[in-house]
């Protein structure tokens, strides 16, 4: 088999990163959304969106032209093996949208018809189990020489680029033997050392993702409520508590940070898809309400601090560190930032807030009803709380002098637990899942 040429179909977070590491590896790529804008920024080196390493990839792959962008579907027709990214979001009741991956699919069938050699569709965007069997697959029957499977993708958003280069495992569905055959040749030509591959039916592939995100999910809502209960207890740490479980094999540390809740564009999303899906299945399907329920109260845990600290009132100033929904990301798609602003709106406080990368998308959302800052100390100036949201490395090193020095009132709210509260005896400090601290 010669080096497949690529096309990557959605150029989102998980769409462009794929491609940019596609043509890094030398695979000839093109890289197709229907935002001309975006296509534009992506042909002169400019990523729209925030992702370590990504401008490097984009712009030495520009180089040596091994990725081309396009608007244009029809492209495909020069490829190989299509991936399809598009976005899969929420409907208003928490169901999944399909529309974006129906209309991708119905125009490839149009374009597809009647190509010569052996095409490949990959299925990437999440969609819940049967989707690909009952909905993308059908749609290509009676083409010859269209094959379809299902490659659910479990990349991280912040560390997306390292994710696909070392997987954790690559999930092939495939409803036969030949079509993920195809896919496991293109991913050994990628690899050097080949990471595990797991073989199984289109609706395995699926379900394997969405039981994924909902077992993330629930680790999250579980150690937040169990933060909820040390916050209440003189002494206890949430850190503590949860360091101690994670040395338990059996349980594994990660994704056991209390903090103020999951947001992004995939957890929230794919468990709400999952509550309505399963509806037909499970009546009651208690679990993964109380995921999503326990998520959206944490944010109310934080204002409740607030609260508790006497500092809701008009006259206030509050400085918010950290609205991308995760470190390393501008992404603010259902981060917490969002709805704990809107909040403090209503309450009449003066708003300041900074972030690294995720300014201008907020800016995009709130406008001129709250104060941007450049800096660190300027966003702290006369604010009377300090509200920290995301895990900013530059966040994890503030001393308590920055806060005294800056701030009006020292009252700070760690919601990311990033710093050590023994280093902030002195300030008025508070934390997600830290108890009252006696001094010994
Ligand atoms: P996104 O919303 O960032 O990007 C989707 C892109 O598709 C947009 O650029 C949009 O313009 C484009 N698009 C829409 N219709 C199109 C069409 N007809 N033709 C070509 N392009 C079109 O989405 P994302 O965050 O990259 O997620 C994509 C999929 O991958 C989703 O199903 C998501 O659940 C899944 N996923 C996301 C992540 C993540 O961290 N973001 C991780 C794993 C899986």
């Amino acid at each position: 088999m010669n080096k497949p040429k690529i096309s990557v179909i959605g150029l989102g977070f998980v769409g462009l990163t794929l491609a940019v590491v596609n043509a890094k590896e030398n695979f000839e790529t093109i890289g197709i959304d229907i935002d001309k804008e975006k296509i534009e920024k992506l042909r002169s080196g400019k990523p729209y969106f925030y992702e370590p390493k990504l401008k490097n990839y984009l712009n030495k792959s520009l180089k040596t032209k091994k990725i081309h962008f396009s608007d244009d579907l029809n492209q495909v027709l020069k490829t190989d093996i299509s991936f399809i990214t598009v976005g899969t979001p929420s409907t208003a009741n928490g169901a999944i949208d399909l529309s974006y991956l129906k209309k991708v699919v119905v125009n490839l069938s149009k374009i597809l018809k009647n190509k010569k050699s052996t095409h490949l569709i990959v299925v990437k965007s999440t969609v819940l189990p049967t989707t690909t069997l009952q909905m993308v697959s059908p749609v290509f029957k009676k083409i010859k020489n269209v094959r379809v499977v299902s490659n659910p993708e479990f990349l991280r958003e912040g560390n997306a680029i390292n994710d696909l280069e070392k997987p954790h495992l690559i999930v092939i569905g495939e409803s036969n033997r030949k079509d993920g055959d195809t896919l496991e040749k293109y991913y050994k030509m990628f690899y050097k050392k080949i990471p595990e591959i797991l073989r199984v039916d289109l609706t395995s592939a699926e379900m394997i993702k969405y039981t994924n995100n909902a077992f993330l999910a629930t680790k999250i809502s579980f150690i937040n409520s169990i933060a909820n209960i040390c916050q209440k207890l003189p002494n206890v740490d949430v850190n503590k508590i949860a360091y101690a479980i994670g040395k338990d094999s059996r349980i594994g540390s990660e994704f056991l940070k209390a903090g103020p809740g999951f947001g992004g564009s995939c957890l929230p999303k794919d468990i709400s898809a999952l509550i309505e899906f399963t509806k037909k299945y499970d009546k009651t399907n208690k679990l993964f309400k109380a995921v999503k329920e326990v998520n959206i109260y944490q944010a109310s845990q934080i204002l409740q601090i607030i609260k508790e600290m006497n500092l809701f009132a008009s006259n206030k100033t509050i400085s918010i560190l950290g609205l991308a929904f995760k470190a390393n990301s501008d992404d603010v798609r259902e981060a917490v930032s969002i709805r704990i602003v809107k909040h403090l709106i209503k309450k009449g406080m003066k708003i300041k807030v900074h972030d690294p990368m995720a300014m201008n998308n907020f800016q995009k959302i709130f406008g001129d009803k709250i104060i941007y800052c450049k800096t660190i100390p300027d966003c702290l100036k006369n604010s009377e709380c300090c509200l920290i949201l995301t895990e900013w490395n530059e966040y994890k090193n503030l001393k308590p002098l920055i806060f005294s020095k800056n701030m009006h009132k020292s009252n700070i709210i760690d919601a990311r637990r990033i710093l050590e509260p023994s280093d902030f005896s002195k300030l008025n400090f508070r934390a997600i899942g830290l108890g009252p601290q006696s001094v010994n």
